[in-house]
């Protein structure tokens, strides 16, 4: 059981350590608002696969499995998207660079280009899958293998930020006695999901609190300021459809990408729009950090 976990850590530690701007949980959730209308209750007709593999081989059976079923919803886990279907879920991840659009219309008989790897085939529109890096993932979890949040990649995340079970209390059990940066510990992804490097920045000057502080010596006080920040900032993002640093795609066609005006992030040297003080640029982890010293004093 080990030897077929191992591929999966690998690939979450790529994803913590990478200073790449890539789809965050907003962008994740604006995609899947944004393709569920189009496939829900819908069924496939074929399924295009073009590339061997993203991240993993993409499932030889996929076209097999897939074809004639009909997607009865689509869920999001953390950065995953779930497709659902009678015979279990289709797992989807866009990497650092994929993206998801739903051609409708004359656009369905588009040329797939060559970072278009699969293409989900109805008999209205074409869900197709672009991903030119190929750090995406696309794999089937079988209902007779059980629910799908207990696969390897999905058991082990923390809480949804916008769950009842995201709270103070929980973060603040979670790092008594943890020496980690209270940053380290938003951006693992253990306690709570989808708090990104940008968003981790933003939380916590909203919070007031110095990014560089342990987890273990905020008070409990200070972990409600800061959940109460992070579903803020990040259901601003959602609702702007989506923040990242690059370019992307839309499920719609059209592009999501959108500059949030950050109140930290990115903005060493620039007078911070509290103070006034110039705002800072640490590293942490490998992952840039921005803070203002004096609303962030410790
Ligand atoms: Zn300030």
């Amino acid at each position: 059981m080990a030897a077929t976990l191992s591929p999966y850590r690998r690939f979450s530690l790529l994803f913590a350590r990478s200073s790449i701007a890539m789809p965050e949980l907003p962008e994740i959730e604006v995609t899947r608002r944004g393709i569920a209308p189009h496939v829900t209750g819908r069924r496939i007709v074929r399924v295009d696969v073009r590339a061997p593999a993203l991240r993993w081989p993409i499932p030889v059976a996929l076209a097999q499995v897939l074809g004639d079923r009909v997607i009865e919803r689509v869920e999001r886990r953390g950065k995953y998207l779930l497709l659902e279907c009678d015979a279990g879920w289709l797992i989807l991840h866009l990497g650092m660079s994929g993206s998801l659009r739903v051609l409708l219309g004359d656009e369905r008989h588009r040329p797939a280009g060559r970072h278009d790897h699969v293409d989900w085939v109805f008999e209205h529109a074409v869900l197709r899958l672009r991903d030119p890096r190929r750090f995406g993932a696309v794999l089937w979890h079988p209902r007779d293998a059980g629910d799908v949040l207990l696969h390897p990649l999905l058991i082990g995340l923390g809480v949804e930020p916008f769950s009842t079970a995201f709270t103070a209390a929980l973060m603040y059990q979670r790092t008594r006695g943890r020496s980690m940066s209270v940053k380290q510990a938003l951006l693992a992804g253990t306690i709570v999901v989808g708090v990104g490097n940008i968003y981790a920045s933003e939380s916590l000057f909203r919070a007031g609190i110095r990014p560089t502080l342990a987890a273990g010596k905020v008070s409990l006080p200070r972990y409600e300021k800061l959940a109460i920040a992070v579903r803020d900032i990040l259901a601003n993002a959602i609702d702007k459809g989506g923040s990242t640093l690059r370019d992307f795609i839309g499920s719609d066609g059209e592009s999501g990408y959108f500059q949030m005006e950050h109140a930290v992030y990115d903005r060493e040297g620039q007078p911070c729009r509290v103070c006034a003080t110039p705002i800072r640029k640490i590293v942490q982890g490998q992952r840039s950090t921005f803070f203002c010293p004096v609303c962030q004093r410790r």
